[in-house]
């Protein structure tokens, strides 16, 4: 490399929170006119990703689109290696960015290092501990992280994480989760607009938000926490339960079967703007995401993680988390004292996962990046 200039910046996305996530480093990185940077997706989600894509105005270079019914995650990840490496090998990149923890990020990783193009993980550092839980991101950012120049790690706990396994300090930038750089622009839209949908069923109801994908909980997991949702409506009268169902077949199906109810209501995954909405005004959020852990605390709403094991521990350090598990007893047991006692649970959380500027950090450590490697 011989200078700054010109360099191609090529931007691996596959999913929808990669799309949030990513959007502001693109924008970022636009501004600065030594950059091409060029979007690769692979569609890992396609209805998903591309509702994500309209939204942030992401214009896609290369898409793969590689999803198919019923993809095995090996069956995905080696089509999606190929496509990236033979991307790679015609573009040559200067740099490469991959997002988190999926298939994606694991794949555009390996491409880039045997293509030898240095590597940017964002949203670097995060570990539960346990290579299955949750599977099989666990194991795609360790591999993404152990073949990383550069690790943006949104907290301190996940620069923590890092030296704890023997990473060099200097590869290494706190920099907060670009997520929240989204969500505050779009926060100030939405307040600018008065687009909040303030409608009677907000005022009459105690609302109760909740998202859940997560393939280690599909079968038994899956079920329990589906009942418990049942129940909490069953005991709360003032309780409704607005659930944007994943696509995925194994939860729409069980949804729908153990789901019916007149305060449950099952909707299609909402626009990013729509579900910004519903989490401010909703008074508790029952999840398994990561961006949803991230997101809610910044909002001040308390949430429960239906996961065993999570990744995102700051959240339960500050008190605005509880890790229910997929236990029906302790979700039922949380949700009805949360509900009950609201003043008890609204902590403000406000900046753990980040100021709303990481995007800005990212690209000023990028362009030091490319200047220190080109004496
Ligand atoms: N989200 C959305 N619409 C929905 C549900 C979620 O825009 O109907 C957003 C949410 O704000 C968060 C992201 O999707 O930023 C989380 O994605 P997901 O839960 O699919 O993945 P994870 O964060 O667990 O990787």
């Amino acid at each position: 490399m011989k200078n700054n200039k010109n360099k191609k910046i090529m931007v691996i996305i596959g999913t929808r929170p990669e799309a949030i996530k990513l959007a502001p480093v693109i924008k970022e990185l636009r501004k600065d006119s030594n950059y091409t940077v060029i979007v690769c997706a692979t569609a890992q989600h396609r209805d998903l990703l591309d509702q994500m894509l309209e939204t942030f105005k992401i214009k896609v270079h290369y898409d793969f689109n590689l999803m198919s019914k019923n993809q095995s995650v090996a069956g995905f990840f080696q089509k999606a290696l190929e496509e990236i490496n033979k991307l790679m090998e015609k573009i040559k990149p200067d740099m490469t960015i991959v997002q988190g923890d999926t298939s994606t990020a694991a794949a555009g990783a390996l491409a880039s290092f045997y293509n030898k193009i240095p590597l940017a993980h964002v949203e670097a550092g995060l570990r539960s501990g346990d290579m299955k839980n949750p599977f099989p991101e666990e194991v795609n950012r360790i591999l993404a992280d152990n073949l990383s120049d550069l690790l943006f790690v949104p907290t301190e706990q996940s620069k923590k994480n890092l030296i704890k396994e023997g990473f060099g300090k200097s590869k290494i930038y706190v920099t907060g989760n670009t997520v929240i750089d989204t969500l505050k622009s779009n926060v100030k839209k939405l307040k600018k607009n008065k687009d909040l949908q303030c409608c009677t069923l907000f005022k009459k109801f105690k609302i109760i938000l909740v998202t859940l994908h997560r393939r280690e909980s599909f079968g038994k997991d899956m079920l329990n926490i589906l009942k418990a949702l049942k129940d909490i409506v069953k005991q709360n009268e003032k309780v409704l339960i607005i659930y944007p169902v994943h696509p995925n077949p194994n939860i729409q199906k069980a949804a729908q079967e153990i789901l019916k109810h007149a305060r449950i209501m099952l909707i299609k995954p909402l626009s990013y703007l729509d579900f910004l909405s519903l989490m401010m005004q909703s008074d508790l959020i029952i999840t398994d995401s990561g961006g949803v852990q991230e997101e809610a605390p910044a909002l001040k709403k308390y949430v429960i993680v239906a996961r065993k094991k999570t990744e995102r521990t700051e959240g339960i350090d500050k008190g605005c988390v509880f890790l229910s598990g997929p236990s029906r007893a302790k979700i039922v047991k949380s949700a009805n004292e949360i509900i009950r006692n609201p003043k008890k649970f609204s902590r403000a959380c406000k900046n753990i996962y980040g100021d709303g500027n990481a995007s800005k950090k990212i690209a000023k450590n990028i362009a030091c990046f490319f200047k220190k490697n080109s004496k």
